[in-house]
């Protein structure tokens, strides 16, 4: 989909649930346009003695709800496009969980596993000394997305309070426990997509034996997701990262995978280099072909636009578990309704993160720090009172899980653009 625009596909699901959520038109209006884009470029200092400029993005997208929150990745695919995608999501995301932030994005075009270690360190921190400015605790506080990880936080945190000339954990989080961040943090994401899993097996009346699960992306998320249910008897039968996937019918065995695949992180401090495919005895399987196997719950952990138009007709699982931003198209998306397929959507399967984001945030404008039950034990509270008020709307409306969730998060953000006055408001004599 290289040539359509993700932003206007993402903005597209508004319009249903805007009816539903009877918001006023302005409140759509003000959605559908970014709140402010910055754009930069970043000269890094290569260890052969070059110079390369790296372009880099940050789009804050709308902050009424509080300041704007979202990840920063790092990926050669990496667009001002998708960034304002990614942003627009992280505005409604934030809504669903119902924690107090509006959305942002950032992105850098590069590919991460091509820098040695010292040279994602100064592109790091060269971006944040651009993007001082941009960003703060009160403004703007980014995190990790994709290739973008807990000790990349702690250099940008280091290079945020070296320019402010004071230590300002705050300004970022998913750092390292060291530096401030959040027991919880690491697993949050898809340990969040795991409670909505557990909801959706006591209103199904799962037996977690019985569930066949396929899980595509073996990075944080997909991980943490898998090594969950696992634990919890589900069958994970397929794997795959972005060099290829397994397929074993009997399911496998995911702490000792986990294991495999952080021992081989040590050859590069950062980046896995083994791939799934090189770690047991199993039938090996393409990304596409993974998507179409027969089982009950499909996971997509990776990038967005996998489940288009070409391949929605041969997708055979009833349950879609959105772990990534924006695995679907909005073609797809109406296809698969038309088959009843349930998609949890991303802007709440994977809200787990950034709520645990928010806790670690809070936590160090607190200066006072949680145990990690009670970081568990506050985002279940959340991820399952929010799973159900949207399975709620979903049974009240009689619509898909995305309308039901975006109509929940409009709700939210109609409510605080409305507070503020809308063309209603002024029109009223008074
Ligand atoms: N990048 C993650 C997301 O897409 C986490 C964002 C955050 O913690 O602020 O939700």
């Amino acid at each position: 989909m290289a040539h359509q625009s993700l932003f206007n596909d993402a903005i597209k699901r508004l319009d249903k649930a805007g009816i539903l959520a009877k918001v006023d038109p302005e409140v759509l209006l003000r959605l559908r346009h970014p709140k402010a884009i910055m754009q930069v470029s970043i000269p890094v200092r290569m260890d052969d003695g070059t110079l390369r400029i790296f372009e880099g993005y940050r789009v804050q997208h709308d902050n009424t709800r509080g300041p704007t929150k979202g990840g920063i990745r790092y990926h050669p695919d990496v667009s001002l496009d998708e960034v304002k995608a990614l942003a627009f999501w992280m505005t409604c995301k934030c809504a669903v969980a119902g924690i107090p932030y509006g959305g942002a994005k950032g992105g850098i075009v590069v590919n991460p596993k091509e820098l040695s270690h010292l040279e994602l360190e100064r592109l790091s921190r060269g971006f944040i000394g651009r993007m001082a400015d941009f960003i703060g605790p009160d403004i703007d506080i980014p995190a990790p997305d994709v290739y973008t990880n807990a000790m990349i936080m702690g250099w940008m945190m280091n290079e945020y309070s070296t320019i402010k000339r004071t230590n300002c954990p705050a300004v970022i989080t998913g750092k390292p426990i060291a530096l401030g961040g959040s027991l919880g943090r690491d697993d949050a994401t898809g340990r969040g997509a795991y409670y909505c899993i557990k909801e959706l097996e006591k209103r199904r009346q799962w037996n977690p034996a019985n569930i066949t699960v396929a899980v595509q992306g073996f990075g944080n998320a997909g991980q943490h997701v898998a090594r969950l249910l696992h634990a919890d008897g589900y069958q994970i039968v397929a794997l795959s990262d972005s060099r290829g996937g397994i397929y074993r019918k009997e399911g496998f065995d995911i702490p000792s995978l986990i294991k495999f695949k952080n021992e081989s992180r040590q050859l590069k401090a950062i980046y896995c280099e083994g791939s799934v495919c090189e770690m047991v005895e199993s039938q090996t399987l393409t990304n596409s072909e993974l998507l179409e196997l027969d089982v009950e719950v499909l996971i997509p952990a990776a990038m967005e636009n996998q489940i288009t138009k070409e391949n929605v007709n041969n997708i055979k699982a009833p349950v879609i578990v959105e772990v990534a931003n924006g695995p679907i198209t909005s073609q797809a998306d109406a296809v698969l309704a038309d088959k009843k397929t349930l998609i949890i959507p991303d802007i709440l399967a994977n809200a787990g993160g950034v709520t645990v984001s928010y806790f670690e945030w809070v936590q160090n404008r607190q200066g006072y720090y949680w145990t990690v039950q009670e970081v568990q034990q506050r985002q279940e509270t959340i991820m399952s009172r929010e799973f159900n008020a949207v399975y709620n709307l979903l049974e009240e409306h009689k619509v898909d899980m995305r309308t039901a969730a975006y109509t929940h998060a409009l709700k939210r953000i109609g409510d605080a653009i409305a507070a503020g006055g809308t063309h209603t408001y002024f029109s009223q004599e008074s």
